[in-house]
């Protein structure tokens, strides 16, 4: 059974319940087994409300009345909600707002989408081998995230490891629920390395050593939710809540007295429900789990996260993890990191490295938790 599909595919689904408490009430929860990503509204009634800058903002800012206001869409095969505080002003102009938000998600698209056979990205996969190749500048800076990443990481993090992805059916080549022969893998497996990919900062171009295939749905969500984040700033917004896919990133502290809050989900695949709520104010929250993007076979699940190590989907009991972060793309990159290093391995990871780490682990009485001292503050109650 096909759950999902990975970022940029048509059935992705969201990994967190986006619960905004306070002045305005918003689930980003997609439903399962649409063509395109559904969201569910859980209450509308707020977002009318009328809304008072809190005091630490500018003269000119505290005199006028801000709404929130809503923006969604479809990008990066999910779906995005986006709130904002507005002025009046603002408001008239929201229509352009909203499409400027479209296109900045399609300039992301465009250059790091393994779906869109133009994409920069996958330019890049069909060059030939030791060739100087000129990279803009959002996909450098995705990159050279990601390839630290993997150096943290010990490779368990690799963004070369698409060829893995595509071979077990979550990547852009249409794929029956099968799992490939070990010699279909082993023939995968020799193309994944990230050492083979090298970037030049300076010059603003990469290569790759040998056949490459880049895959960045595992942080190019997270790289989209902060571009929206500095178009709003630029656009005089104090106030947001941008999340793509469960992909999430807030800027203001409170409206009124209200925190940004979102709802982390229980990592079941056929219900909704809230595991946590947390508190997120000025900062960034990825999820990655296994209970969305996998299919069943033989009894057995195989998600779309691939152990380099092993060549194999992830084995583990970690069914989810959220990382909160200063920006989503760090976020995003570091939630799909520990999916792959597992609950043990990982966990060691998220202190050893001072994360704000909450994982769901499956235990022999179900779903137990584990985070780590600097991710308690965001949690609203224990
Ligand atoms: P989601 O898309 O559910 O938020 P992630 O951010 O964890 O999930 O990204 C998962 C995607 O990352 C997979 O669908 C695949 O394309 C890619 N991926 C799988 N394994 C790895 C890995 N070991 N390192 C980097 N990317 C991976
Ligand atoms: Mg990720």
């Amino acid at each position: 059974m096909r759950v999902g599909k990975t970022l940029f595919g048509l059935k992705r689904t969201a990994l967190l319940c986006l619960l905004v408490c306070g002045c305005l009430s918003v689930a980003a929860c997609q439903k399962e087994g649409a063509d395109a990503a559904k969201t569910q509204q859980l209450s509308t009634a707020e977002t009318r409300d009328q809304l008072k800058e809190p005091s630490q903002s500018t003269a000119v800012e505290v005199s006028t009345p801000l709404s929130l206001q809503a923006i969604e869409g479809s990008a990066m095969g999910t779906s995005y909600h986006i709130k904002l505080a507005l002025t009046p002003a603002q408001v008239e102009q929201k229509d352009r707002l909203a499409a400027a938000i479209t296109g900045v998600l399609e300039d992301v698209e465009n250059k790091m989408s393994t779906y869109r056979p133009q994409s920069e990205l996958s330019r890049f996969n069909a060059a030939p081998i030791d060739t100087w190749i000129p990279v803009s500048d959002d996909t450098l800076k995705v990159v050279s995230v990601a390839l630290s990443l993997s150096q943290r990481s010990q490779g368990a993090y690799d963004i070369t490891v698409g060829p893995l992805v595509n071979l077990w059916g979550f990547g852009p080549p249409h794929h029956e629920d099968k799992v490939p022969s070990q010699a279909e893998i082993d023939t995968a497996a020799q193309l994944v390395g990230y050492q083979k990919l090298e970037i030049d900062s300076l010059n603003k171009q990469w290569k790759k050593s040998s056949a490459l295939y880049v895959d960045l749905s595992s942080i190019a969500k997270g790289f989209g939710v902060d571009k929206v984040i500095e178009l709003i700033e630029q656009e005089g917004i104090h106030h947001a809540l941008v999340e793509i896919g469960g992909e999430i990133r807030s800027i203001g502290k409170k409206v009124e007295d209200q925190s940004w809050r979102i709802a982390i989900e229980s990592p079941t695949a056929h219900e909704r429900n809230i595991q946590r709520i947390v508190n997120i104010n000025d900062i960034a929250v990825a999820t990655s789990g296994d209970y969305r993007n996998y299919f069943e076979k033989d009894g057995k699940r195989y998600s779309h996260t691939i152990d380099p190590a092993t060549a194999y989907p992830i084995t583990h009991t970690l069914a989810s993890v959220s990382v909160v972060a200063e920006n989503c793309m760090i976020a995003d990159g570091l939630a799909t990191t520990l999916m792959v290093l597992g609950p043990e391995k990982g966990f060691k990871f998220a202190r050893d490295n001072s994360l704000a780490v909450f994982m769901i682990i499956k235990g022999a009485n179900g779903f137990e938790e584990r985070f780590t001292d600097e991710f308690r503050q965001y949690l609203v109650q224990e």
